[in-house]
């Protein structure tokens, strides 16, 4: 993981620089490469426990709840290790030199057998986020593949499997792609390879721009905005139009921009008080203050305890809470019988395409341009 963050063309961020390659080359410009949101603390201590699972290593300390759910996965993989009499690599850099020169990535585990069927490699990919990420045609999973291909297999060319292990978002899910689409694969990454380094080779797409580095400073995702947010945004005297009275179809680009908007303001945010806690200028006519105080907490808690319980009794305590369905269901395992009936309430109603499976609420939507004809 850490040496894919010092390889401008990153596996982890292969779906952004496909679609979008110029963002290598603009996220360097602006010193902001090496930035992308999904390195996140939880993700790479799930990363080292899984990896010292797999190496029968001492777990580093985590919680419990990570271990429970890792552990399922590690012994998968271990069985069938020990089934196929194969070899097992955990954190593998592979190189990736056929498609992007010099570059390299780290595969969280290979696994490489041969059975009847010739040689087999399966490149798996632990995923501990909540939203799922599916192995078919994956980006960063193919790269792996194709490294894994190049670094450990000799002679006939093996089949590839790949697996997204991701616990919290349903388990396992895996892909066997067939030698065209590898090949296919790899022809595109060879073809983005030399765009990455020009930086008006730019392509906003909502997957791509999402979570890129350079968003707070792309002119071509500020172009692609909404003109009523990008013009307002930047306006001195910001002029909003009344809500209720943006027409139809401007309330639909809007509503489909509204999470590349947030994440693009959020971005621009960041980025101003990033300089100035870097000891830069302000933006011109604010300043940045410490925020508002946070909630109180005990400053040494079992002094607090003794005091409390002291001058309280059992007044000083919460009162006791029921655990709720979740936790039960983890106390009590899946499909207990002990579990009792739980219910759902829906959320706030939300926007989506039309393609969206969910029923819509309220009146059909009419087609663009109808409104008012009648
Ligand atoms: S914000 Fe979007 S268009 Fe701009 S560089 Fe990033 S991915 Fe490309």
């Amino acid at each position: 993981m850490s040496d894919e963050l010092h390889h401008r063309l990153s596996p982890s961020s292969a779906h952004r620089w496909l679609d979008c390659p110029g963002s290598v080359a603009l996220a360097e410009a602006h010193g902001l490469a090496g930035k992308d949101s999904d390195a996140a603390s939880e993700g790479r201590l799930a990363h080292e426990v899984f990896a010292a699972m797999l190496l029968g290593e001492p777990l580093p300390e985590a919680p419990e709840d990570m271990v429970a759910l890792l552990r399922p996965g590690a012994d998968t993989i271990l069985a069938h290790v020990e089934a196929t009499g194969g070899h097992l690599y955990v954190e593998r850099a592979v190189p990736l030199g056929r498609v992007i020169p010099g570059g390299f990535g780290r595969a969280d585990v290979i696994v490489t057998w041969v059975d009847d069927c010739g040689p087999q490699v399966w490149v798996i990919d632990l995923k501990y986020g909540m939203v799922r990420v599916d192995p078919s045609h994956n980006p960063q999973a193919m790269l792996y593949a194709i490294g894994a291909m190049d670094d450990l297999c000799d002679g006939d060319p093996p089949r590839v499997l790949i697996g997204v292990f991701q616990p919290r978002a349903g388990g396992w899910r895996r892909w066997s792609p067939c030698p065209g689409d590898l090949a296919e694969f790899a022809a595109r990454v060879a073809a983005a390879e030399p765009l990455t380094h020009n930086p008006t080779a730019l392509s906003p797409t909502a997957r791509a721009c999402e979570y890129c580095p350079a968003k707070g400073v792309c002119p071509a995702l500020a172009a692609s905005m909404p003109t009523e947010i990008a013009e307002n945004s930047i306006a001195s005297t910001p002029a909003m139009p009344e809500a209720t009275t943006v027409a139809p179809d401007r309330v639909a680009t809007i509503l489909s921009a509204k999470n590349t908007v947030e994440k693009w303001l959020a971005s621009i945010y960041e980025a101003a008080r990033d300089k100035v806690l870097a000891g830069g200028q302000p933006p011109p006519g604010l300043k940045l203050v410490a925020g508002r105080l946070g909630t109180r907490a005990w400053a040494d808690h079992e002094a607090a305890k003794e005091a409390l319980v002291g001058a309280l009794g059992e007044a000083a305590w919460e009162p006791r809470k029921l655990v709720s369905p979740a936790t039960a269901e983890k106390l009590l395992g899946k499909g207990s019988e002990a579990m009792p009936a739980t219910v759902q309430f829906p959320t706030a109603p939300v926007f989506v395409p039309e393609a969206d499976k969910r029923p819509a609420l309220g009146a059909p939507a009419l087609p663009l341009g109808a409104e008012g004809a009648s």
